[in-house]
């Protein structure tokens, strides 16, 4: 280090899947911190000024976690705040980190520690949106139930502060009674990974969680306990077919979901999609870092292995799906149907400080309105729609549209992105179409030998 230079701490869940990439920072916390942090701090104190901390595998002890320092955040700059009540899913499916950074026994705080942690926001005067931000929070469903009354009886007593989303797998459809209390405690919005229509394609991607089961009744019941649905969807598992585009955008119509998250598959360090890859020697040169060359994100940079189906075919296929689900009368059918479902009656007034109590004024939605690119007459259709038939649910539906103001632009720079992939491909076949290399390979793609560690 030069004499000048500051020292460098990383940590972080991309430094515990590939501490290998971050060699050259002077110290490196790898794992959960709650064990590891205090012995970083001793260091540094002591006058060292490098160092690796690693935690051991799945043995932070949440229940010890200290309060968030929430005093230091300039709450106004934010649209929601986040808690965690749990870590680790007990589920399998083969593309996630989670298990792998988080382990499968879900761990919890106490009831006293959680509520000690919305005691402070509330001290603190913030009111409205909170988010938990739990890997999926009812992994532990049995710690769960025990800590939802104790949360229903806060927020009586508080007068309803705070309105609540969280992640979730889908067989919280099946349980009746926790989605009762979820509903007395006042969560609003649920994000689910659904992935696929294509039951084999769960199957084979682990996700067994998502099978034998009506997925999009799933998500209307849900509607019917006022949760709306955001839902993550992938293209490019292995066992996909050729009709997956139609299939996947006509699945999210029926499901009414309008804020569809669909991405490229991406195999991510230390997964075991990942130790699959490389067994097969699939992955790509390089598959666990952005190349110099490109620039994107996780919709426009994935798929960074050798696909079963050539990659022009996965490319066409992704970029039809958020042709057609992102089209403004598309979108705006997907609110119409969720303002028929979206039960939100008997809930409490948002909190008179809540950022978005204001959200269904006029005064916002034309605002929403002014921003969106184009189709305003749809949107104003919807708004209106909504406070005749479902007033109660004017506030998530004009939170929907205020997304789609940027969603559809969004959307449409990710599929010229695309564009220019597929265009790479066709040039690179176009100049080397004897090359022999796999089937639509873009420009600069090499594949790592057989059984390379993925580290
Ligand atoms: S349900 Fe979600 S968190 Fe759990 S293993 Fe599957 S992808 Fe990971």
């Amino acid at each position: 280090m030069p004499a000048t230079a500051k020292p460098v701490a990383v940590g972080g869940p991309d430094v515990s899947s590939s501490p290998h990439l971050y060699t050259s920072a002077d110290f490196q916390v790898v794992g959960e911190a709650e064990d590891v942090i205090e012995d970083f701090v001793a260091a540094w104190e002591r006058g060292e000024r490098s160092g690796v901390f690693t935690a051991e595998k799945f043995q932070a002890d949440v229940t010890k976690t200290p309060i968030p320092r929430f005093d230091l955040l300039d709450m106004s700059q934010y649209l929601y705040i986040c808690v965690q009540y749990s870590r680790g899913c007990p589920f399998t499916c083969e593309f996630c980190d989670i298990i792998e950074l988080y382990g499968r026994v879900p761990r919890a705080k106490t009831n006293a520690q959680m509520l000690a942690e919305l005691d402070r926001l509330y001290e603190l005067g913030y009111r409205g949106h909170v988010d938990f931000v739990d890997d999926n929070l009812i992994g532990n469903k049995k710690a769960l139930k025990l800590f939802l009354p104790a949360l229903i009886a806060w927020q009586q007593a508080h007068d309803y502060p705070f309105e609540f989303s969280t992640e979730a797998s889908m067989n919280l459809a099946d349980d009746n009674d926790l989605l009762e209390m979820l509903k007395r405690a006042n969560f609003f919005a649920v994000f689910i990974g659904i992935e696929s229509p294509d039951p084999e394609t769960l199957k084979q991607t682990s996700k067994k969680q998502n099978t034998r089961r009506n997925m999009a009744e799933n998500i209307h019941k849900l509607y019917s306990y006022g949760l709306f649905v955001t839902a993550g969807f992938i293209v490019g598992f292995d066992s996909e077919k050729g009709s997956i585009a139609d299939a996947m955008a006509d699945f999210i119509d029926e499901c009414a979901i309008p804020v569809s998250m669909v991405g490229l598959l991406y195999a991510l360090p230390n997964t075991q999609l990942t130790r699959r890859l490389a067994a097969e020697g699939r992955l790509y040169e390089g598959h666990d870092v952005m190349r110099e060359d490109r620039t994107g994100d996780q919709c426009t940079l994935g798929i960074n292995y050798e696909p079963k189906r050539p990659m022009r075919e996965i490319l066409t296929d992704y970029k039809r799906i958020l042709e057609r689900i992102f089209e403004p009368a598309a979108y705006a059918r997907r609110l119409t149907r969720l303002t028929a479902m979206l039960d939100r009656s008997g809930r409490p007034a948002l909190a008179k400080e809540d950022k978005r109590s204001q959200l269904a004024s006029l005064q916002t939605v034309n605002r929403i309105l002014d921003a969106m690119p184009s189709d305003r007459t749809l949107f104003w259709d919807v708004f209106i729609g909504c406070a005749r038939t479902n007033p109660a649910a004017l506030q998530s539906i004009v939170s929907l549209m205020a997304i789609y103001a940027h969603l559809g632009p969004f959307s449409r720079s990710v599929i010229a992105a695309i564009d220019r992939r597929i265009a790479d491909i066709d040039a690179t076949e176009r100049t080397a179409p004897a090359s022999g290399q796999g089937a639509g390979r873009a420009r600069g793609e090499r594949v790592l030998a057989t059984g390379s560690q993925p580290h």
